[in-house]
Formats: structure tokens, sequence, C-alpha cells
């Protein structure tokens, strides 16, 4: 029970970030990509809360579920469907266990799958894997992950929008990567 009003408060919490940080990721996203991530992602964690809040959910699979339905079909960004299967597979996962990194583990393998991707590649996995790798190794701090997002900065990108540009993507912060759901994630997991 309180685990599911700490994960839904989360969520909320979530949402206030990104709305926050709406114009800085889509900023984030203009020189390597087509500059809405921060709409992209704001549009989909509102459609987020929006949903938690009017359907109430009663079980943590329930959260997922209607967390990644709402980003799937609100995002409209590459972004949207990765996401959406990242909280899918944790859901599913959720239902067979409450210990934190199996959960996100399945989450980060519903985005390389979907994504046909892999961590260095210059996405969102370059934050994911490192949230995860931090919470294995008890150093999930804010200063690990910032620098994690940091160094994605150093990278060149081969999928995505942000691949067109290719070499020259180097230099700039992939836009996915400081969203920061997987760290936020991670936390809020870790926490319940
Ligand atoms: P779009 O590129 O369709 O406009 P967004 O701007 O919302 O979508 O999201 C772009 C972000 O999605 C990138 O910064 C990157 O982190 C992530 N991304 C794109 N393609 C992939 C992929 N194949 N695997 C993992 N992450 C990806
Ligand atoms: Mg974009
Ligand atoms: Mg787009």
């Amino acid at each position: 029970e309180e685990l599911i009003s700490k994960l839904k408060a989360g969520f909320h919490w979530e949402t206030g970030k990104i709305d926050q940080n709406k114009d800085y990721l889509s900023e984030l996203d203009t020189p390597i990509g087509d500059g809405d991530h921060g709409n992209n992602m704001s549009r989909g964690m509102d459609a987020v809360s929006e949903s938690l809040a009017s359907k109430k959910p009663e079980t943590i699979q329930d959260i997922f579920k209607l967390t990644a339905m709402a980003l799937i079909s609100k995002v409209g960004g590459a972004s949207g469907p990765l996401y959406g299967t990242a909280m899918m597979e944790m859901g599913k996962t959720s239902g067979t266990t409450s210990e934190a990194l199996p959960i996100l583990e399945a989450g980060i393998a519903g985005i390389e799958k979907r994504g046909n991707s892999k961590p260095g590649e210059k996405t969102m996995l370059d934050e994911w894997a490192p949230a995860i790798e931090a919470i294995k190794t008890g150093s999930l701090t804010q200063g690990n992950l910032d620098a994690a997002v940091e160094a994605t900065k150093g990278l060149v990108a081969t999928r995505g929008r942000a691949s067109y540009v290719g070499e020259r993507s180097i230099g700039h912060i992939d836009p996915g990567a400081m969203s920061k759901i997987g760290e936020g994630l991670s936390r809020l997991i870790k926490e319940v």
C-alpha cells in the first residue's frame, strides 16, 4: 500500500522535474536532433500524472502499465516507445519480484531490444546503464549520474536522429540521457 503511494508520488515529482527542464531538454535536442525532446517528455509525463490521478491504479504493475501507455501514446517521438517499453517490462517484472535490480534490468533490456541499441551509442542508455551500475555498487549519487550524462558529450551518436549528424554529434549532451528517467526510476524503486 505504502509502496504504491510512494511510486505515484515519485512519478508526479518526475513530471514536475521534466516540466521545469522542458526548454533545456529541447535546446539540447536542437543541434543533434529536431528540438522536441523537452516538449515530447513534458507532454508524456503530464499524461502520466493525469492518468495516475484519474485511474487510481492499485498495484505496482498497474502503475507501470498506465505510465507505459501514457508515454507510448502521448510522447510522439522515438523516446516515447522506448521509455514506454521500459515501463511495460518493469511492470511485468514487478509482478514477480519486489527487488529493485531485476526490475530496473528488465527496463533497460526493454529499451535495448526495442531500440536495437546498447550503451556507448550516445542515447538514454548511457544514463540508464550507469544508474543501474550505481545501484549495484551502492554509489547512486547525484554527482555520479551528472557525470555520466555529461560524458555523453564525448560519444558519437550511432542510433536515433542524432546519428544523422554522425561525428558532429560530439561535444553535445544527449537529450534523452539528460531527461534522466533511468536515474529517477532507480532512486524511486530503490527507495520503495
Ligand atoms: P525524436 O528523436 O523522435 O525526436 P526525442 O527527441 O523525444 O525523439 O528523443 C530523442 C532521444 O531518444 C535521444 O536523445 C536518445 O537518448 C533516445 N534514442 C533515440 N533512438 C534511440 C535508440 N535506438 N535507443 C535508445 N535511445 C534512443
Ligand atoms: Mg527529438
Ligand atoms: Mg521528434
